[in-house]
């Protein structure tokens, strides 16, 4: 039977809470255990497919279909294990389900509330499906203290009720700010925090507390005193220099040790974590460097670009480089020439996106990376500007357009409203909802043998993770392959292309959908490794 871990944060947020939660479930994977983490969020929203991603930062999509929070990038990056529309739950969702069951007369005669029909939504969500893992890890958005959590710590309070005992653990994790004027590290935050969750019923089993120097045996004894937790489970979590190095440093700190011995589980052996100490000496000693510039619209917030960054960082792994990032608000480009800006770059990349604000920019992006031979890879958005970019320029299509911006005389890229999924026919309204509507998760494409693309992969099936409303119109595929652009990929029906590349150019590759997502560090994605790859010998040459 799975153990479930709670994991909540308190102080503030922003403390990492996602990382925390992934390098656990690292470590106790190092040692052999089968985990599973999955993430609560108490907002509204059903998703978080509709909010700005620079408010709330990238929308990470499963294969599923699912659009959720980035942490869920994280738990897939740190374990391996492909996260599910299973793995995120929102209050949105919570609620929609329960009005939809009150519509239906589920609940008939009884007046529906918090607790219970709120609360056991959420325990039956926490607990479906965990047949075959050893852990749960459950990690509860926003700090304690927050109104809109508080279903949720109730829910996971009285589950540690109903579970076996012995079933659950609590970790808490919360901030020693260091204050100069004192010199010291103070533990009154973290004590208000833990008396906030035990004024609501949670008592933690371990603290895991974030601080940006050691933190004296003194004050850890203080906080075990205060917070009623053992001193050995008061445990300090630095700052490191890179979050692969995390789950070795939690380790150090005897964090997977505390976790198994208030599970009662003898801690020993230690866990194997060669693989993660292979990836900390990559990324700390890279052998060169090369800048890549990234030319998007939501740069203000890098968490926006969270999997793409990551994806970037493992291509570097892979060719044991550092990848500097160029970062490049594309709205820019309307207005100034893009050559200073990027002939400095080995490398240009313009990622997904929406709406037409910056799009000009981006497409000024791609016609510099064709005209100027610099590798260029467009994701999504970017490869749909690429295609505009390569209409207007070499096939002629002066007006080449995309119908996301309005009516185009010329629509290369195009709302799509019917596409199979599998041998089912997918349907949408163009006018209808924006939430959840989108060609979402993953879809098999097919590889044209012999192109680029395919020698990259290695294969001519690929399965891929999509997000958009749009695509590029094969009705302008004949012109565009003549003047030099290969629609190198496209979907098992062969309606929807799935990848450009250019015929003439060192390395040029737009795909449809989201590589970046499908990137772990132990496995750089091939695209990211060639893409890298190509950027290093570019600056062999300038
Ligand atoms: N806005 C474009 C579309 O909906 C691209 C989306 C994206 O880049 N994820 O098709």
């Amino acid at each position: 039977m799975a153990r479930y871990i709670f994991i909540t944060g308190g102080v503030v947020s922003s403390l990492g809470k996602g990382i925390a939660s992934s390098a656990l479930g690292a470590l106790l994977q190092a040692r052999g255990y089968r985990v599973r983490l999955r993430k609560l969020d108490p907002y509204l929203n059903v998703d978080p497919g509709t909010m700005s991603p620079t408010q709330h930062g990238e929308v990470f999509v499963t294969d599923d279909g699912a659009e959720t929070d980035l942490d869920l990038g994280h738990y897939e990056r740190f374990t391996g294990r492909p996260a599910t529309k299973m793995d995120n739950i929102t209050t949105g969702r919570i609620y929609k389900e329960i009005i939809a069951k009150e519509r239906r007369g589920d609940y008939l005669g009884a007046t529906v509330q918090v607790i219970p029909h709120v609360t056991d939504a959420i325990k039956a969500f926490v607990l479906d499906g965990n047949e075959d893992v050893d852990f749960v890890l459950v990690e509860i958005g926003g700090t304690v203290g927050d109104i809109e959590a508080l279903p949720f710590f109730e829910a996971i309070r009285q589950l540690g009720n109903e579970l076996p005992r012995g079933g659950a653990v609590y970790i808490h994790l919360t901030l020693m700010p260091y204050i100069p004027s004192a010199g010291e590290l103070k533990t009154k935050p973290t004590q208000h925090s833990v008396k906030e969750l035990r004024s609501i019923g949670i008592q933690p089993d371990i603290l895991l507390v974030r601080a940006d120097r050691p933190i004296p045996s003194e004050e850890r004894r203080k906080m075990s005193l205060f917070c009623n937790v053992r001193e050995s489970a008061v445990i300090q979590a630095l700052d490191v220099a890179t979050i692969y190095d995390v789950p070795i440093a939690y380790h150090k700190e005897g964090l997977d040790t505390e976790v198994l011995a208030a599970f009662g589980i003898d801690p020993a052996p230690a866990p194997k974590l060669e693989r993660w100490h292979q990836v900390v000496n990559g990324i700390r000693s890279p052998e060169g460097e090369v800048t890549i510039a990234i030319v998007g619209k939501y740069t203000g917030l890098k968490d926006a670009y969270k999997s793409l960054i990551e994806a970037l960082q493992h291509g570097g792994i892979s060719n044991r480089v550092r990848v500097k990032l160029d970062w490049i608000e594309s709205e820019i480009f309307e207005k100034e020439d893009p050559t200073p800006y990027l002939d400095r770059v080995s490398g240009i990349l313009v990622p997904g996106g929406f709406g037409e604000r910056g799009s000009e920019g981006k497409i000024l992006a791609a016609r510099f990376a064709r005209e100027h031979k610099v590798p260029y890879f467009g994701i999504c958005f970017g490869m749909q500007m690429a295609v505009i970019e390569a209409a207007r320029s070499l096939a002629g299509v002066e007006n080449a357009g995309s119908t996301e911006f309005g009516p185009a005389a010329e629509p290369v890229v195009g709302i799509m409203t019917e596409w199979l999924k599998g041998n089912e026919l997918e349907t949408r309204a163009s006018q209808g909802d924006l939430g959840g509507t989108m060609r979402l998760g993953a879809y098999t494409a097919s590889l044209k043998p012999g192109s680029r693309i395919a020698d990259i992969y290695g294969t001519t099936e690929i399965s891929e993770r999509h997000r958009h409303r749009y695509e590029v119109n094969r009705a302008y595929r004949e012109r565009l392959e003549q003047a030099g652009m290969d629609f190198s990929g496209m979907s098992p029906d062969g309606l929807l292309p799935e990848t450009v590349e250019l015929q003439d150019h060192p390395w040029f590759i737009g795909v449809q959908y989201h590589p970046e997502l499908k990137s772990r560090p132990f496995e750089p994605h091939p695209l990211f490794a060639s893409f890298v790859q190509a950027a290093v010998e570019r600056s062999r040459l300038v």
